[in-house]
């Protein structure tokens, strides 16, 4: 008889939960066979390792084809292996390890890749982690290409929960099309592909859950809670029967809170609020209408190019996407934001900068601004793109903008692209406005000049407080100083919805800050009325709204500007507005108090 109620903790990534039975995923077994060689042997060797480098590069396209436009995520990870596939340096690399000290392909690439990794593992950054992994993964399909084995050998039965020390993409979109009902692993990152290929598929998912291997076989009967990270081995009746009670209170509220989600959110004494949706892919678009977004308040553009920065010259590219955009959101504005790339968004390919300090680089408008002709391609595109369709309400905006002359060099290059076109013959329409994100904390403090020179505000609060607060938005080191309540935040953010409402343009929040119900309340209380967030969690903001009356978190918020810390102010709101905060039915993250 199994032991009952094994508890293993792991940190949730992916929300929902699940029953099933485990399947366990054993650490992958790669050919180490290291031979000596002559050397004539030499071009044997390599022409072993082209051979699998063209067949895993076949195998990456197959897949890609069989995932089809749906899943754009995963589509641009396989795209990202296949360039490792065909990168020089592990070419030039390998073959000079097979003729230098003639040795086989397999060991060859064994060596380069523990040279790899003593690279990379010289670099503390969860990026530089992640892209070794995306190395191993990549060279663990070349080694089992060469030595003939299968890469993905799998058959899970359907309700199926993976168990696996860690996966590779590929083999996390392959489960996730064999439907598998979770994924736990003992290792990885909550930014891995991984993670984002399981939140495109909505697979509730569990990592860094230690030791889970040893304790579990085959077949188990297993209960996984993806928003807590919590895991049951072969759980007793009573834990089972409160998981799916559970699992059918989340489904019924889910689908009430998607249901009422459709009508305005007016608050208790009659204010209404405009809910709009943060959309990285137009995928997700589909999503936002069915959650009730009034417009799109961010669209992220740089995912276009993320994989290869060179396709972000071609302008047909905007012109394509913005179109098939605007094709699919029939609704309420549709905000784009310039490309925003640098920092931790900087392509994997042809533009990678090797910065001392990227955060603080050469990153977002003052790449735009330093590759004119890119910059250009965009706006061109987009502008082209809103010609055919001039009904659609556009808003275009700058990020990362940190003083007015900045903003007023992004302006030019949008009027000289606008002459251009008139010029080339389109016809543009009146109905765009152009605004500014307000990220820094310098574009905060002149936020009265800035306000005379756009139609519009975007904060963008995750920017906002990683520059305000010194604190790295990616580092898990220093999380707990990420505090969006922080008192010297909330100072920046009422100066700047005042600026705005003193000038009379529109202002509007598409940073996270907004995902936490006390700092859409504070906002709220600060005069905010408009609020852009991820799909998912548009029917909670909604519905949190209605719950209150904004003379009340007008008074509270006011109160919250002269306390000392995050601290007191979060538990001055938890106690005046209690379970109206709907904290306990909040999606993914939960506690709320340092969201980013
Ligand atoms: C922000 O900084 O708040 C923002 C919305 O932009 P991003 O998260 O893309 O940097
Ligand atoms: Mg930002």
């Amino acid at each position: 008889m199994s032991e009952i109620n094994i508890f293993v903790s792991g940190k949730g990534v992916v929300p929902g939960i699940s029953i099933g039975r485990a399947y366990v995923v054993q650490p992958r077994l790669v050919s180490n066979i290291q031979r000596n060689i002559s050397e004539g042997e030499i071009p044997i060797e390599i022409q072993r390792f082209n051979i699998a480098i063209d067949k895993s590069y076949e195998q990456l396209e197959a897949l890609k084809q069989k995932i089809g436009d749906e899943y754009r995520d995963p589509g641009h990870i396989l795209e990202a292996h296949q360039m490792m596939l065909k990168d020089e340096e592990l070419r030039k690399d390998v073959i000079q390890f097979i003729s230098d000290r003639l040795i086989n392909v397999e060991w060859a690439i064994n060596l380069v890749m523990e040279k790899w990794e003593k690279i990379f593992l010289r670099v503390e950054n969860e990026y530089f982690n992640e892209r070794l992994s995306d190395l191993r993964f990549v060279t663990y399909r070349i080694l089992r290409n060469i030595s003939g084995l299968e890469c993905f050998s799998h058959d899970p039965p359907p309700d199926a929960i993976v168990i696996a020390p860690e996966l590779s993409p590929v083999e996390t979109i392959q489960f996730c099309k064999n439907a598998v009902t979770a994924i736990v692993t003992e290792k990885g990152g909550a930014t891995s592909h991984t993670v984002i290929i399981a939140k495109s598929f909505e697979i509730p998912t569990v990592i860094a859950a230690r030791g889970i291997l040893d304790l579990i076989k085959n077949g188990d009967l297993i209960l996984v809670n993806g928003n807590t990270g919590e895991v049951i081995i072969n759980p007793d009746v009573n834990h089972v029967r409160e998981y799916r009670r559970r699992m059918i209170k989340i489904l019924a509220m889910e689908q009430n809170l998607i249901n009422e989600s459709h009508t305005a959110a007016v608050t208790m004494d009659g204010v209404e609020l405009t809910v709009y949706a943060n959309v990285d892919f137009a995928e997700e678009i589909e999503k936002a209408i069915t959650h009730g977004a009034e417009g799109i308040g961010l669209y992220r553009t740089e995912f276009l190019f993320l994989s290869n920065i060179n396709e972000a010259m071609n302008e047909e590219l905007h012109f394509r996407d913005t179109l098939n955009l605007m094709e699919k959101w029939k609704g309420g504005p549709i905000t784009i934001r310039t490309f925003d790339l640098g920092g931790d968004k900087f392509p994997t390919e042809g533009g990678v900068l090797n910065e001392p300090n990227p955060a603080l680089g050469l990153r977002s408008i003052r790449l735009a601004l330093k590759n004119r002709k890119l910059f250009k391609a965009q706006i061109r595109g987009i502008l082209r793109a809103h010609s055919s369709m001039p009904e659609v309400k556009l808003k275009i905006m700058f990020p990362l903008i940190s003083s007015w002359d900045e903003l007023n060099e992004a302006k030019d290059v949008y009027y000289e692209c606008m002459e251009e076109l008139t010029q080339e013959g389109h016809e543009l329409s009146e109905n765009i406005s152009i605004g500014t994100m307000i990220e820094l904390p310098s574009a905060c403090m002149i936020s009265d000049i800035l306000a005379r020179e756009v139609d519009f505000f975007s904060i963008g609060s995750n920017d906002l407080i990683q520059y305000s607060l010194a604190v790295d938005r990616a580092n898990e080191n220093i999380s707990y100083l990420y505090r969006p309540l922080h008192p010297g935040v909330l100072r920046m953010l009422k100066f700047t919805i005042d600026s705005a409402l003193n000038a009379g343009i529109e202002v509007s929040i598409c940073g996270d800050m907004a995902t936490m119900p006390i700092g859409a309340l504070i906002l709220m209380g600060f005069g905010l009325r408009t609020f852009s967030v991820p799909p998912s969690f548009i029917p909670h903001l909604k519905k949190m709204f209605r719950q209150v009356s904004a003379a009340e978190i007008k008074d509270l918020s006011e109160q919250a500007l002269n306390m000392a810390s995050h601290h007191d102010i979060s538990e001055f709101f938890r106690n005046k507005l209690g379970s109206r905060l709907q904290e306990e039915i909040w999606p993914e993250e939960g506690e709320q108090d340092s969201v980013k």
